[in-house]
């Protein structure tokens, strides 16, 4: 992969990268075309991190369809398609990993202890592997986002990471690998968060800024039958609570539907209606 890169850089080329755990939809492809426009070629990596899941997550049900994310990336001319074997990535267990420090304490890391820990190890490993100019992250993994962005100062890694806008279905529910999931009913008690979110988004334009008041609001619109809240919180970029809300302040939600954990989330001046609305096929 190194060489692959390094070889790109002689020619003069500008290499922008986007990491994912496969079964490819919208919102990772839009991530391509957000590289394609700040590099002159494109790495898009597959790799399901065996060390960001808990014992008892999905690790082994995670939706996987290599065929299917070849063809995708193909179609939209992705230039290398990464895809690291197991024992390539760990050929012996990492004792060294990198500490996510106190932005990974709460909402996602707090759910899923050590899960920033294995995220940020195996993004910290893919960006010496393949040695990007620009790495595009989505806005929908925000805490995961800000974690990185922060890495990546704090390390000094030597590129620049980019925040793509969250890609959601004409309905509102944000793509995600793991909507494949949701059947009938879930699917339907999935726009939950969306609605929360945007409720929390009205309720702020219409001139509430305190921030609690706000979060009730949410957890009211939340809470629906089939879903399971498990928070909704405004904080700021460091993912640290606000007390009163802003134009910069991000609403996340987390909330169970059936099985299926979902997460979302909206920077309340920019709302939801900023975010690209695809339509995708049943399949997707
Ligand atoms: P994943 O394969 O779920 O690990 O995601 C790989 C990358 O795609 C991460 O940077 C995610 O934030 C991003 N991503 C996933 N879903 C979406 C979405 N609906 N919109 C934008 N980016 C997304």
């Amino acid at each position: 992969m190194r060489a692959w890169s390094r070889a790109a850089r002689i020619r003069g080329h500008r290499i922008g990268f986007v990491p994912t755990m496969g079964f490819l939809h919208e919102g990772h492809l839009r991530l391509i075309d957000r590289a394609k426009e700040r590099a002159d070629r494109v790495v898009l990596s597959i790799f399901v991190n065996p060390l960001q899941f808990g014992p008892r997550e999905d690790f082994a049900g995670y939706p996987r369809d290599l065929q299917r994310d070849r063809s995708l990336a193909k179609e939209r001319y992705v230039d290398c398609l990464f895809v690291p074997a197991s024992d390539a990535m760990y050929p012996m267990e990492p004792l060294v990993r990198v500490n996510a420090g106190p932005m990974a304490d709460t909402l996602e890391g707090a759910a899923r202890p050590g899960h920033f820990v294995g995220v940020l190890t195996v993004v910290a490993k893919l960006l010496h592997m393949v040695e990007p100019d620009v790495a595009v992250f989505g806005r929908k993994d925000f805490q995961q986002a800000m974690l990185v962005r922060r890495m990546v100062a704090d390390l000094d890694f030597a590129c620049d990471v980019e925040i793509a806008p969250t890609v959601r279905e004409l309905d509102g529910l944000a793509l995600s690998s793991r909507n494949v999931y949701l059947k009938g009913d879930d699917r339907r008690a999935a726009l939950a968060l969306s609605r929360a979110l945007r409720a929390v988004e009205q309720a702020w334009r219409g001139g509430e800024a305190d921030a609690r008041a706000l979060e009730r609001r949410g957890m009211e619109t939340l809470k629906t039958p089939g879903v399971t809240p498990e928070y909704l919180a405004l904080v700021d970029a460091q993912i640290r609570p606000v007390a009163r809300a802003d134009a910069k302040t991000v609403v996340v939600v987390a909330a169970k539907v059936g099985g299926t954990r979902l997460i979302d989330n909206v920077v309340l001046g920019e709302g939801i209606a900023i975010d690209v609305s695809v339509q995708t096929t049943a399949k997707d």
